[in-house]
């Protein structure tokens, strides 16, 4: 089991693929050069390796995550590696949308249980905006197919002041559908495009309150997301739900349980901070003891706190297309 030195059970690993993707969103990755190509990313056999070493040593769940991971032609068949080594790991993975229609029968039938769909706007031309692609029918398309091949979906809205006037409307279509809206705080960091306005959670909550009566539920089981209910019905006849990620907030890092891996084969124990634990050599080499002793390295040297929260603002240095947001 791993256990970090503030008390927190480890048991969440997110995995980066790649550092490469097909969109250029505002928040994540604007000014990266079209033709960015990820050199140093790890063959997904040997990462595989890892990530069964992880699950030997207490991982139970594990998102896969980027850059776009499904631009790795061979994800299916390194979720199926997942899974016959252990089929009760949870395996998530959490994309763009832009290939899933084509990926989403070969994932769930390799193993993979749930997928956290993108979604910034319904209007097509801001999806363009935000993400530098004309990408919006190809989504819809994607979150139709993981539905129709029973694979459990959730959509993430990053919550910006250029689509607060959607926030209802994005509720409504995960409502319609039986899918479960986050909408995530935009978390500053130095590869943003500067000029971005983002929504605070208790902005995001102003603008739900003007149509529905809010109530608060409980934090997400396998997620960072605090959920609340709407006055109005879901498909199964319950009232709706929907999720707000708000790593401002002071107490957001106390229930942390994860740790991260890069494409490149680096542990990150926290999103914020550039600390990190270079596990590349152990990868490439295969050797499960050194990569076991990494492991345990990494979650040793977990903050207690990311730095979004508190009086002053910090701005992470950390890409979250390289470390997988
Ligand atoms: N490409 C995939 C996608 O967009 O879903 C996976 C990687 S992306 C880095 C993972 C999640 O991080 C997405 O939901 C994205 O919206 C979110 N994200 C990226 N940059 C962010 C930022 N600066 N603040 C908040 N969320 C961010
Ligand atoms: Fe790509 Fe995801 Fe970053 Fe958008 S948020 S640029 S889709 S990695």
């Amino acid at each position: 089991m791993l256990i970090d030195t503030f008390k927190r059970k480890i048991d969440y690993l997110r995995v980066s693929l790649t550092k490469q993707c097909n969109f250029r969103c505002q928040y994540c990755m604007p000014d990266t050069p079209d033709d960015f190509f990820d050199n140093t990313a790890i063959s997904l056999p040997k990462l595989l390796e890892f990530i069964k070493i992880a699950i030997d040593n207490g991982i139970t769940k594990i998102r896969i995550t980027g850059g776009e991971p499904l631009l790795r032609a061979d994800i299916a068949e390194f979720i199926a590696g997942i899974y016959t080594h252990k089929n009760d790991v949870e395996i998530a993975l959490t994309t763009n949308g832009f290939l899933l229609e084509k990926f989403a029968k070969s994932l769930k039938d390799a193993g993979l249980r749930r997928i956290n769909i993108s979604l910034d706007s319904l209007k097509a031309e801001r999806i363009k905006t935000i993400s530098k692609r004309d990408a919006l029918p190809q989504i819809l398309r994607g979150i139709e197919s993981a539905q129709n091949v029973g694979l459990g979906v959730k959509l993430n809205m990053v919550a910006l002041a250029q689509t607060r006037d959607e926030i209802c409307d994005m509720l409504e279509f995960g409502r319609e559908r039986g899918i479960l809206v986050r909408f995530i705080e935009f978390m500053e960091n130095t590869h943003a495009n500067s000029q971005l306005i983002a929504l605070k959670s208790s902005e995001i909550l102003e603008t739900i309150a003007s149509r529905y009566k809010i109530t608060p539920l409980f934090k997400e089981h396998f997620g960072p997301a605090r959920l609340f209910t709407i006055n109005a019905k879901a498909k199964d006849g319950r009232a709706y739900a929907f999720g707000i990620i708000a790593p401002h907030e002071d107490d957001f890092c106390a229930s942390c349980n994860r740790i991260r891996l890069t494409s490149e084969g680096v542990l990150c124990p926290c999103l914020f901070y550039q600390d990190s634990v270079n596990a590349r050599e152990a990868i490439l080499s295969g050797d499960k003891e050194a990569m076991s002793a990494l492991l345990k390295q990494a979650v040793f040297n977990k903050p207690e706190k990311n730095q979004w929260s508190g009086e002053e603002l910090k701005v992470s240095e950390r890409a979250f297309y390289h470390t997988g947001g």
